[in-house]
């Protein structure tokens, strides 16, 4: 008998709410207090030192060797200060995780004790013997260093007790380990690109910001109940569990109020994050039972990507404390929504100029318009690889379902941006003379600003929406990082700034004025890339065949869609802007391929080994019984009114040999697609094969064994069901 699940369903039902400890300062007294930031380098460092750093951070300027000694002296005085032992070089290796390797300060003084020592080299440079982290190749293991080192643009932290530097991971011969390196050359490559076209509007840019605002979707479940479910735990969802016959339907979950557990969690979870500088500001309820949503106040996207990072470990750490535990997994319950993590993204001048907010005047609102359509431009000919970049295993089974966008890129501009890009398209730019004049009078183009504030135009099927004055990349799953979509959306529009300010100029020499030439450039892109602009519903299968038609990347296997980064386009277009070399591309790429292989092998074991160990033995056991009572039934009553009575039991026992029958063989040819796919040599065809030959086999075994769930007596079945997880009391 399950006694294990009813001990835990009890365990999690009659949890309290675990006391907070609340700060007796407001936030803007502890906002920042474990960061490293100018206020803390203005205390601890001398005065040219500061001066220095602050000049190389602002003007992406290496750090000279005599400041980075100077700098590591102070920080280190801080750490102590705020009581910190050791410190390491925190990276992010091809794991969606980060990595740290911790060091203490301390070290001989050659008097037989010890003294807290840090100098510049150990800050702006180390050697972690990584040779176990993904690298597709790259590093052979006789040549196993990785050089990690600091980040100067994003600030150094404390947690726990140790000093956290946020470095990027490269290679000996200095190709990318990591997620941050790309991202750092990706922002860069925007920053000047999209300079060259602000500066048309705008002589006195000097740089472009690009900014992220994201929003972690997650779920929590009680950890007595996590503990009971190994699929959870080793694999991050629940590979099997019949729906809850209530579940979203009542939609009474989203914004609904916040459970007092939860509540806590939230509150203990925004204090430690404001603590670390992560500019937490929203919460709430999300559709799913038990799913929830934080996010912060957008930042430069570098710093708004580590700090994700690290609320991704801190909410784990957060949720334990609270007897939680926190699932990232972008589909942890079939059935119901799974998790994104919307990322807000927009570009935005050092005059403070946001590029694809509509402005004040004309002027304003054709850079507005030149900017939005070059976005358009980019995931149009991208759309492909902006797929690629948010693939994942885990996010496969999210993209299509339950509100979440489905595997096609398209954009999604609300009615009144594409009324404004319909005329433009349609118009002489003698027409369009009202654009340049102060009212902007027949695109209404000056009025823009009032209209588009209030954006109530919502789709939540598209993968790409425009919201007023940002995109959203809405495809990105929840337990990603971040960089990797915005490594291809900054490279890709970089990557059309350049051609389009190279073919306005060639106008503007040729004779034409600069307003024509943007004009003339600006409706060549709306023409062209309106293929990817979709307003209508992204679940329809006729958008499916429609997509098609435009001739949008429609691929659904995961391990293919990852080809797009190997196509001549996307390496000439990373290659260009200094994103990615060949080289690191393959590379990559076989990592994901790999990484894509283990995760459905380990879901496809764990599987495998529930079907066998725990659900067959109860289903059995339990047809035994009925088998028993048929027996006695046979014994005692006379042959016809025997066969009456035992109908029922008879079906039952016969339906369970059959589901019974069909898991084993199932789970038999499983194992054999594995053996047979573990056979081939090229990551790709492996990870081809995995999804060709053993994912539709765990299908069918979910199938049967959610149909012996609601067969089985409720008092033997051994896992938590999805009404036991999905409702925190
Ligand atoms: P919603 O769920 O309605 O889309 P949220 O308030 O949950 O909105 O999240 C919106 C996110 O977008 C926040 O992180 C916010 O700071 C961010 N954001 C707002 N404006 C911009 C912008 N111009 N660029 C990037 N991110 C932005
Ligand atoms: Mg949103």
């Amino acid at each position: 008998m399950s006694h294990l699940r009813f001990k835990v369903v009890d365990e999690a039902f009659n949890r309290k709410a675990d006391p907070v400890e609340i700060p007796a300062e407001r936030p803007q007294e502890y906002y920042g207090k474990n960061v490293f930031n100018r206020q803390k380098m203005f205390e601890y460092l001398p005065a040219d030192t500061f001066e220095a750093l602050i000049n190389a951070i602002d003007n992406k300027e290496a750090l000279p060797r005599e400041v980075a000694d100077s700098v590591a002296d102070g920080m280190k005085q801080w750490a102590i200060d705020m009581g910190a032992r050791h410190y390491t070089h925190w990276f992010q290796p091809l794991t969606e995780t980060t990595a740290e390797k911790h060091d203490g300060f301390v070290e001989h003084d050659g008097k037989g004790g010890v003294i807290e020592k840090f100098n510049g080299k150990l800050l702006v440079q180390q050697e972690p013997d990584a040779s176990s982290f993904p690298n597709g190749g790259i590093r052979n293991t006789f040549e196993a260093r990785g050089y990690s080192a600091w980040d100067i643009s994003s600030p150094a932290f404390i947690m726990g007790n140790t000093l956290c530097i946020p470095t990027i991971f490269i290679s000996y011969t200095g190709e990318s380990l990591d997620y941050k390196t790309p991202l750092l050359r990706a922002l860069n490559s925007v920053d000047k690109a999209a300079t060259a076209v602000a500066r048309y509007f705008d002589p006195e840019v000097r740089h472009v910001r690009s900014y992220l605002g994201w929003e972690q979707e997650y779920f929590l479940v009680d950890e007595a109940l996590y503990n009971a479910r190994p699929d959870l735990m080793l694999t991050g969802r629940t590979l099997m569990g019949h729906e809850s016959a209530k579940n979203q339907q009542l939609e009474d979950h989203y914004f609904g109020a916040i459970p007092s557990r939860v509540e806590a969690f939230m509150l203990d979870l925004e204090i430690e994050c404001h603590r670390l500088g992560i500019p937490a500001k929203t919460r709430h309820n999300e559709v799913a039972p038990n799913q929830f949503e934080l996010a912060p106040i957008f930042e430069e996207t570098n710093l708004a990507n580590d700090h994700n990072l690290l609320l991704m470990s801190l909410i784990a750490e957060v949720a334990r404390r609270h007897h939680f535990r926190v699932l990232l997994h972008e589909k942890p319950f079939a059935g119901i929504n799974g998790s994104g993590k919307h990322n807000n993204w927009s570009l935005g001048t050092d005059r403070g100029v946001l590029l694809f907010a509509p402005g004040k005047d004309s002027r304003q609102n054709l850079q507005f318009i030149t900017f939005v359509v070059n976005v358009m431009a980019a995931v149009h000919r991208h759309n492909g690889l902006l797929k690629a970049s948010i693939a994942s295993a885990t996010n496969a089974h999210r993209l299509g379902a339950n509100e979440a966008p489905p595997a096609i890129i398209s954009i999604f501009t609300g009615s009144q941006l594409a009324d404004i890009l319909e005329r433009i398209e349609s118009s002489s730019n003698s027409e369009l003379s009202d654009l340049a004049s102060r009212e902007g009078l027949r695109l209404n183009v000056s009025q823009i600003p009032e209209i588009m504030l209030d954006n109530t135009d919502r789709n939540r099927t598209s993968p790409f929406a425009f919201t007023g004055n940002r995109f959203e990349f809405r495809a990105v799953g929840s337990s990603a990082n971040c960089a990797s979509a915005m490594i291809a959306l900054n490279s890709a529009v970089a990557d059309q700034l350049i051609d389009f300010r190279k073919k306005v100029d060639a106008r503007v020499e040729a004779g034409e004025t600069l307003r024509n030439a943007l004009l003339e450039e600006i409706r060549i892109l709306i023409r062209q890339s309106r293929p990817i602009h979709f307003d209508g519903n992204g679940y329809s299968d006729e958008w499916k065949a429609e997509a098609e038609k435009r001739g949008l990347d429609c691929e659904t296997s995961v391990p293919k869609i990852f080809d797009a980064y190997l196509r001549p386009e996307s390496i000439r277009m990373f290659a260009e802007a200094g994103v990615f070399s060949k080289v690191e591309l393959e590379a990559r790429n076989e990592v994901k391929w790999e990484m894509y292989t283990k995760k459905v092998q380990i879901e496809a074991r764990v599987l495998g080994d529930l079907a066998i160990n725990h659900v067959l033995p109860v289903a059995i056991r339990y047809q035994s019984i009925l088998l028993d009572n048929v027996s006695k039934i046979k014994a005692l009553f006379p042959d016809g009114q025997a066969a009456e009575m035992s109908e029922t039991e008879m079906d039952t026992i016969v339906s369970i040999s059959g589901h019974c029958k069909v898991i084993k063989q199932e789970v038999d040819a499983m194992v054999e697609a594995r053996r047979q796919a573990n056979r081939i040599e090229s990551e790709r065809e492996k990870a081809i094969a995995y999804h060709d030959t053993v994912v539709p086999c765990m299908d069918v075994i979910r199938y049967h064994i959610d149909k012996l769930e609601l067969m089985v007596d409720n008092e033997m079945w051994p896992l938590p069901k999805y009404r036991e997880l999905l409702f925190i009391r």
